[in-house]
């Protein structure tokens, strides 16, 4: 099983559903002494990155800040608007809807489930019954994960949004981002978000350690309502600083903020609609060769159906531990590290080693993926694992612009065509 020559040195690849790839940008903007923080470039560059954060989360209205990973944006994000004793509604669709929703039970929020699985989108319908049934709207806010990064499921945010408008409801509407934000599409002016919550270490492509919270208007006016908001997570000072130390409470997180700046700039020169594109392409290679395999064998993606799909990560599941050794294989022979399965099975339940996942955000290309794939392919075929034939021309063929999957050219119109195809589940219908 294991092969001789050893394969696995060279450039390694953490394919993995966050920390993503760093750009080597990223990496030598980071690679220098420390700056001044009381004046100069890294004071003069705020204003800059806060705007440009907010282009990326297409919002016009206010940003803040976090020294801190995703955890910290939810219970940032919760702080400024839910008091202990009030209601949010979780519709949970994976593993990161109850880690939201545990956030406002540790900070003494009454929190409402509605649990949709692991393997399906959330159902409008029953949040919609959930609303209706809270006549005297006790709900302040609804959690909802935009990609679920356990299940790879993407959820429909306008969707909520619109099930809101249609029960006359007037909760927050709160999405979580961590793991679509510069990945899948989304529009929080447009489709009505409140609040949105993300990290850095994924589709931002800089290493964990920062993270933001998006809001508008109306969510300001709940935080003023606030009887009170601790002092480090109020966003007020940091969306509204007139002093450099104000946007962190304290010490930047300078080299961080350098890493932030380019890759902001290689998202804008890039265009998020092709940042969007880009990954809808590679994600549509990777389903396809997945496909392939799962005809002859036991492979099979997580979310069958592909509008549900996240077009950043890929979980998938095999036979027994057949998971567990494929991804042992490919970084020990091959230097190519995948993502475990998580929130599949609980930790300790030997199902777990069936599942494991496709980290594809940020800082990804065709090279990559093909690389990507055709080591999977190896490494199920050193295993003995039954797998189709194909994946790999079938992936190709969606690169080259084919008809592997029923689409034709990747040019950005295409994409945006599908992107907005009121029939695909997360985009907005
Ligand atoms: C990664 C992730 C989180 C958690 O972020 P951390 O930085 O690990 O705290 C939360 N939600 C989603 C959807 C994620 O992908």
């Amino acid at each position: 099983m294991t092969r001789t020559p050893n394969l696995s040195h060279g450039r390694g690849y953490l394919a993995i559903p966050g920390p993503s790839v760093m750009p080597e940008a990223v990496l030598q903007a980071m690679h220098r002494p420390a700056p001044n923080i009381y004046a100069g470039e890294l004071v003069d560059m705020m204003p800059g990155i806060m705007a440009d954060l907010k282009r990326v989360a297409r919002t016009k209205h206010y940003a803040a800040i976090y020294i801190g990973n995703g955890h910290a944006a939810w219970e940032a994000a919760l702080s400024n608007v839910i008091a202990p004793g009030e209601h949010v509604l979780v519709p949970a669709t994976g593993r990161f809807g109850h880690g939201f929703g545990d956030m406002a039970t540790g900070i003494g929020a009454q929190v409402q489930i509605l649990e949709f699985g692991k393997s399906s989108p959330m159902d409008l319908d029953v949040i919609a019954a959930a609303l209706a049934a809270d006549e005297d709207h006790k709900i302040k806010a609804v959690l909802a994960v935009h990609v679920d990064t356990s299940s790879s499921v993407l959820n429909d945010i306008k969707g909520v949004r619109g099930v809101l408008e249609a029960t006359g409801h007037p909760a927050l509407l709160m999405a979580d981002c961590i793991a679509s934000l510069g990945c899948d599409r989304f529009e929080m002016d447009d489709w009505g978000v409140d609040v949105m919550v993300t990290g850095c270490q994924k589709g931002l492509m800089v290493p964990p350690g920062c993270s933001f919270v998006f809001f508008n208007e109306r969510a300001q006016k709940v935080r003023e309502a606030m009887p009170r908001v601790s002092r480090y997570w109020d966003w007020i000072p940091r969306s509204t600083a007139t002093e450099f130390w104000m946007y962190f409470n304290g010490t930047a997180p300078t080299h961080h903020l350098y890493g932030l700046r380019t890759a902001l700039d290689m998202i804008h020169d890039e265009g998020i609609e092709n940042v969007w594109a880009r990954h809808g392409v590679l994600a549509r290679a990777i389903w396809a060769a997945c496909d392939a395999w799962g005809a002859g064998g036991d492979l099979r993606m997580n979310i069958a159906d592909p509008s549900c799909r996240s077009t950043a990560v890929t979980s998938l599941r095999l036979n027994g531990n057949d998971g567990t050794r494929l991804r042992n294989w490919v970084e020990q022979e091959l230097g190519l590290t995948l993502g475990i399965g998580l929130g599949m099975a609980e930790v300790g339940d030997p199902a777990r080693d069936a599942f494991f996942r496709l980290g594809h955000m940020g800082h990804v290309n065709g090279q990559m993926i093909m690389g990507l794939l055709g080591s999977i392919q190896a490494g199920l075929s050193a295993l003995g694992i039954a797998h189709g034939r194909g994946a790999l021309d079938a992936a190709a063929d969606v690169i080259a612009g084919g008809e592997a999957d029923g689409l034709s050219a990747p040019s950005s119109d295409t994409v945006d065509a599908v992107m907005n195809d009121p029939t695909c589940c997360g985009h907005g219908q």
